[in-house]
């Protein structure tokens, strides 16, 4: 994943370096047709956008380098495709298209769209901050590859996913999240940036945060050893 970032931040500055040559073309001879640099940095900072929203919880937010450079890929981004926008004659998107009568009622309809296909995304996926219940209950190491877990892990799994949920459900959702009116879940998560570096209520050991694969990781060193 990170290379992912590091790629698409590359073709964010090959555009950006490509604009800034065709800025000049541009101005002495303002010929007509389609900004397609312009349509491509849309696109990009679209992208970017919709990839921050679908993958921002499973990532931890701000908490993980992949979410904070991709933060900082969307702030450049954005920022170049309002200069161009601002600087030459035709753009893609011309800067009187923001004070068109339906624009706004628009994008908020493309984002309210755009929110329940995100929501509905994650259910059968299930988010990171569910996921380090599930395998903290199951008492297995989030790194365990899922061939080598055994019948009866599999089975442990199965039910604690069933089981967590249920009780998230029953709860009101995770007390780090908020419903629709502002109200917190009753379910406080065992593992969380809050319980790390605390000790497991369950073994006495240490709860751990790491690093991996671009994310964050919860896990008991006691009850959930790596195999
Ligand atoms: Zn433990």
């Amino acid at each position: 994943m990170n290379l992912f970032i590091a790629g698409l931040m590359l073709v964010v500055l090959l555009i950006q370096t490509i604009c800034v040559k065709h800025f000049r073309f541009m101005r002495k001879f303002p010929l007509f047709g389609i900004d397609w640099l312009g349509a491509a940095l849309w696109a990009v900072l679209w992208i970017e956008i919709a990839f921050l929203f679908n993958y921002g919880d499973w990532y931890d937010w701000w908490n993980s380098p992949v979410i904070r450079q991709l933060s900082a890929a969307i702030i450049i981004t954005l920022f170049f495709c309002v200069w161009r926008m601002m600087t030459i004659r035709h753009p893609f998107l011309e800067p009187k298209m923001w004070t068109y009568r339906y624009f706004w009622p628009l994008l908020g309809l493309i984002t309210l769209v755009e929110a329940f296909l995100a929501t509905e995304q994650t259910i059968p996926g299930l988010g990171n901050g569910v996921l380090q219940d599930i395998l903290y209950n199951a008492r297995i190491h989030p790194k365990t590859r899922i061939h080598s877990l055994s019948a009866g892990q599999k089975e442990e799994l199965y039910h604690q996913i069933k089981s967590t949920l249920q009780e998230m459900y029953n709860l009101g959702g995770r007390s780090t999240e908020t419903d629709l009116f502002g109200k917190s879940g009753g379910y406080i998560p065992h593992l969380s940036k809050n319980t790390a570096g605390t000790i497991c209520p369950r073994c006495e050991d240490m709860i751990k945060k790491e690093n991996y694969l671009g994310g964050s990781i919860y896990y008991c060193s006691g009850c959930q050893p790596i195999q």
